[in-house]
């Protein structure tokens, strides 16, 4: 059983999928964590992203999982957890103009769909439901009012102990969106089956709660 969720940055996707896995005893598999995580290689060996042989090279000799433990996601690259040091708005852009190559999003289709045979999962990330797993039973297309995102992203960076500007939050995002949104390959879109969820004026539990919903009148025709 696959529930894929997608959506652009902000939206609560990893609010909710962490929830709907941890309600149904799924794998939760956070797409976006495997590409910050490529991110920090990219970054720390500073690989220039025009060069494709490198970044061939580069992506293809880079082992990325994801583990939980004890409630807590370790993103593993090349062994190591790195999961401390993946959310922050440098390694955010950078995550997004790495997954915009050729070599990058093949060889992440190849682990996430490796990663699917493990169990049930719940993914989130942008190109989910359109092409790392079309064929999930359940799709959901999480949306929010970029204002909104921004404020969440703040709170959330905030909490982490980043000092982090509303405005400066707001460009990030757009910026972002707009790179995922006009990429060639596998851009953020909504797949034509997929259930839109608004998120602006829900809060947490009441998006929780129309998911979980709709995920059992889906198992139930399946
Ligand atoms: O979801 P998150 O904000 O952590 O994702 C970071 C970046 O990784 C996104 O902006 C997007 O460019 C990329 N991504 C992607 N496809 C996915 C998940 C994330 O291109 N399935």
């Amino acid at each position: 059983m696959i529930i894929a969720i997608d959506g652009p940055s902000g939206a609560g996707k990893s609010t909710l999928a962490k929830r709907l896995a941890k309600e149904l005893g799924y794998i939760y598999m956070d797409t976006g964590a495997m590409y910050r995580a490529l991110a920090v290689k990219v970054l720390r060996q500073g690989v220039d992203l025009a060069d494709d042989v490198k970044v061939a090279d580069l992506v293809n000799s880079t082992e990325i999982d994801l583990q939980e433990q004890m409630g807590a996601l370790k993103v593993l690259l090349d062994g190591i957890d790195v999961a401390a040091d993946i959310r922050t708005p440098e390694l955010s852009q950078m995550a997004s103009k790495v997954s915009a190559l050729k070599a990058v999003r093949a060889r992440m289709l190849d682990l996430q769909r490796d990663m699917a045979r493990r169990g049930s999962v719940v993914a989130e990330g942008r190109d989910i439901g359109t092409v790392v797993f079309p064929q999930a039973e359940v799709k959901i297309f999480l949306e929010a009012s970029a204002e909104e995102r921004a404020r969440r992203r703040c709170a959330e960076l905030r909490a982490a102990g980043q000092r982090v500007d509303l405005d400066e939050t707001l460009r990030e995002i757009a910026e972002r969106d707009k790179r995922d949104s006009e990429r060639d390959l596998a851009p953020l879109r909504k797949a034509e089956d997929a259930l839109v969820i608004d998120s602006s004026a829900a809060n947490a539990d009441a998006v929780a709660a129309q998911a979980l919903a709709y995920i059992r009148t889906k198992t139930r025709e399946n």
